[in-house]
C-alpha cells in the first residue's frame, strides 16, 4: 500500500510531460493518491486530460490564476467532485514576461513585468490556499509550492522571477503559520534547474544546466522524478511535523561556493 493511500490531491501546473507537476502527479499516483487536475487554457486541456487518464482518470478543471472567477469556480467544482473535501494542494505555477527574464535585472524591468510575475507566481499561492481552505479542514492537509534558488541568491537572467520566488517563499511561511492551527501544513521545494517549457523562457538556461552538472555535489541535474518523490513525501503523513520549510531538491547545488579552485592532490 502506498503512503498516500486515501489522500486526494489537486495538481496545478501541468503543461507537458516534462512539467515538474507531471513528476509530482506520477509519484502521488504511484503512492495511492486520488488526483484531480487543472489546465491553464484550452490549448493545454487535452495534454492535461491525457496525463489525467494515465494517472487514475480524475477530472480536469480550467484555471487561469489571474481570474478570480475561475479560482472560485474551481473550488465550487472541486467541492462537488469531493463533497467531503481533499487533502493536498500542489501549486506549480509561475510566469514572467520573457523580456524581464533575460539579460541584466534593470534591462528588461518594467512595472508591468514586475507585477505580472508577482501576481501569477506568488499571489496565486495565497489565492489558491484561501480557496482550498474550507475543503481541507479536518484532514491533516498539505499545500506544496515550487521555488528556485533565485529567491535567495542572484542568478543570471532570473531577475523579476527571483524577486517573485522570494515573495512566494515568504507567502508560504505566512500560510504555514496561518493554517497550522487547522492542521494544514505548507511547504516549498526549491528544485534545481530542469528543462521544462517555463524554464526554456529563461535566458541562457542551457548554460545554467551545464554549470549545475559541473559544480553540484552530485555532479548532475535533477529530474522531475527526483522532485516528485520528495513532493509526495512532504505532502504525506510521513512529514507530519514539517511545515513552513523550503526543501532543496537540487543535487546539493545550493550549498556550494567557489568550486573548481581545489588544489591538486600532492
Ligand atoms: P511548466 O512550463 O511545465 O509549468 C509551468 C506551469 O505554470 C504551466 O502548467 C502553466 O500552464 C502554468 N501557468 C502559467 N501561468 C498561469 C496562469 N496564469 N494560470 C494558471 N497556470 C499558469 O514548467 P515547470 O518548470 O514545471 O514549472 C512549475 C513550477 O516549478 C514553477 O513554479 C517554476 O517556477 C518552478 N520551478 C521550475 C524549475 C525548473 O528549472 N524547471 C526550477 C525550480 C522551480
Amino acid at each position: 500500500m502506498g503512503f498516500l493511500q486515501g489522500k486526494r490531491a489537486l495538481i496545478t501546473g501541468i503543461a507537458s510531460q516534462r512539467s515538474i507537476a507531471n513528476g509530482i502527479a506520477e509519484a502521488m499516483h504511484r503512492e495511492g493518491a486520488e488526483l484531480a487536475f487543472t489546465y491553464q487554457n484550452e490549448k493545454l486541456k487535452s495534454r492535461v486530460e491525457d496525463v489525467a487518464s494515465r494517472l487514475g482518470g480524475g477530472p480536469s478543471f480550467p484555471l487561469d490564476v489571474t481570474d478570480d472567477a475561475q479560482i472560485d469556480a474551481l473550488f465550487a467544482d472541486l467541492g462537488r467532485h469531493w463533497p467531503d473535501g481533499f487533502d493536498i494542494l500542489v501549486h506549480a505555477i509561475a510566469f514572467a514576461p520573457r523580456e524581464a527574464i533575460a539579460g541584466q535585472f534593470l534591462d528588461g524591468l518594467s512595472r508591468e513585468a514586475f507585477s505580472v510575475a508577482q501576481d501569477i507566481s506568488a499571489y496565486s499561492l495565497a489565492a489558491l490556499a484561501k480557496g482550498a481552505r474550507p475543503l481541507m479542514q479536518g484532514r491533516n492537509g498539505a499545500v506544496l509550492t515550487l521555488s528556485y534558488l533565485g529567491a535567495v541568491r542572484t542568478l543570471p537572467s532570473y531577475n523579476v522571477m527571483g524577486v517573485a520566488k522570494a515573495s512566494l517563499e515568504a507567502t508560504m511561511r505566512y500560510l504555514a503559520y496561518n493554517l497550522g492551527p487547522e492542521g494544514i501544513r505548507v511547504n516549498a521545494i526549491s528544485a534545481g534547474p530542469i528543462k521544462t517549457l517555463a524554464a526554456s523562457g529563461i535566458g541562457g538556461f542551457r548554460k545554467i544546466l551545464g554549470h549545475v552538472e559541473a559544480h553540484a555535489p552530485m555532479r548532475r541535474t535533477v529530474s522531475i522524478e527526483d522532485v516528485g518523490n520528495v513532493a509526495a513525501f512532504l505532502c504525506s503523513d510521513l512529514a507530519s511535523g514539517v511545515t513552513g520549510e523550503v526543501t532543496y531538491v537540487d543535487g546539493g547545488y545550493n550549498i556550494v561556493s567557489m568550486t573548481g579552485l581545489e588544489e591538486p592532490a600532492p
